[in-house]
């Protein structure tokens, strides 16, 4: 389980218990009560009567399976399932050029998705709301859902976001700073939504359907427009804090080095981000300057000097960074998940060489490094899996409150 949401999220002791039935359903296809019992470490009739509200409440179902081994005869086995047909969840993520959506039932099965492309990357809070009720509108209308069997909407952005309280501190998408954006999606939009920091879903995402799956200690280190992370610990989610941490991208590599989006001198992502590689491969040009990474790649290949000391320097300064994440965290995995071409040769061995010299040596292999595409459904799906367990809790609450009335 990615994390303890009973003990995150303030529930009383019966309703924390109803909650982490439901993420032990969740975590299997399907369980029988005995064996929630015992996964949970719980009494029978603890398990039964968190069941009895489950079911009532219309989360999970049950379906009979015959007997199972060598007796076939007797009574079916009555296992328990999360009910996909409860609820359906929008997962968004907010990117430059377009909000990706993905529409899932409460299983987490793919209802399909939808791209509303974008004039412009940063707006106001309040125009991106209301973007983003665009969207989702765009997307049921595409998909042929009714908006009002939307139950929950949950978004990915990057930067400083408090997962918790849906506050923004800061965001390259957002023209304002410190945005408590509740109040605006009680304004435009039509169920409970929730915002987390995309690269932490992106992680959620890799834990429950990717590399990450069945791990303990893992990253997961985006790079595209600027460079995120995601961490996982003892399985679970770290956020820091203020909500706030993991921003890999702004940690610093070089002192009043060149400048971040973030107003900052030096952060790694001045070097490595799309926006910085593009921003210095065109220092001086005054025609036929690179607008991406694709560009900068096919100006190497050519011959261009500039383009090739960008990448070459991107690829040092990115293969120090991942050596600093193993000098710090051990972790068992990393993810380098990246939404770019993929570099040709001699880039990709710039940045092993950079991360094997830099790490700190003892008699024992580096961590596995998987690098590969940044899915673009990854975003949207890890911001689903949010949606789903944070609807869970809101959903439990509920049950609660009406089994308190
Ligand atoms: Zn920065």
């Amino acid at each position: 389980m990615l994390m303890d949401l009973a003990a995150l999220s303030g529930l009383d002791a019966r309703d924390a218990t109803r909650l982490r039935v439901l993420q032990c359903i969740r975590s299997q296809e399907e369980i029988s009560r005995t064996d929630i019992a015992q996964a949970l470490d719980s009494s029978p009739a603890t398990v039964t009567s968190a069941c009895g509200a489950l079911l009532e409440a219309g989360l999970i179902r049950e379906v009979e399976r015959a007997p199972s081994g060598a007796v076939q005869r007797g009574r079916p086995r009555v296992m328990l399932q999360i009910n996909g047909a409860a609820f359906l969840l929008a997962g968004i993520k907010i990117a430059r050029h377009a909000f990706l959506v993905v529409i899932v039932d409460f299983k987490g099965d793919e209802i399909g998705t939808y791209a509303l492309p974008l004039a412009e990357s940063r707006m106001q809070a309040d125009a991106l709301v209301r973007r983003v009720r665009t969207a989702l509108d765009a997307a049921c209308d595409h998909l042929g859902v009714d908006v009002a069997q939307i139950a929950g909407i949950a978004l990915g952005m990057p930067g400083f976001i408090n997962g918790q309280t849906g506050f923004m501190h800061w965001s390259s998408s957002v023209i304002e700073r410190n945005v408590d954006f509740v109040p605006l999606f009680q304004v435009h939009l039509p169920c409970p939504t929730f915002l987390d920091n995309d690269a932490n879903l992106v992680a959620k995402a890799e834990h429950l359907f990717g590399a990450g799956r069945g791990l303990r200690n893992f990253l997961v280190v985006t790079v595209e427009h600027g460079v995120g992370m995601g961490i996982v610990l003892d399985g679970k989610l770290y956020r820091g804090e203020r909500g706030c941490g993991a921003e890999l991208g702004h940690s610093k590599v070089h002192i009043d080095g060149a400048v971040c989006q973030c107003g900052q001198r030096g952060c790694l992502e001045a070097y490595v981000g799309d926006y910085a590689m593009v921003r210095d491969a065109s220092t001086g040009r005054q025609t036929d300057a690179p607008t991406s990474i694709a560009e900068i790649l096919a100006m190497a290949r050519a011959g261009d000097a500039l383009a090739h000391q960008v990448l070459e320097r991107a690829s040092e300064i990115l293969g120090v960074a991942l050596a600093n994440l193993v000098n710090l965290f051990d972790p068992e995995h990393i993810v380098l998940a990246r939404s770019r071409p993929e570099l040709d040769p001699p880039y990709p061995d710039i940045m092993l060489d950079a991360l094997r010299r830099n790490t700190v040596q003892v008699d024992a292999p580096l961590p596995g490094l998987t690098v590969r595409n940044l899915d673009k459904s990854m975003w949207a799906k890890g911001a689903a899996a949010h949606g789903i367990e944070m609807l869970s809790i809101l959903k439990v609450r509920e049950r609660g409150a009406v089994d308190a009335a």
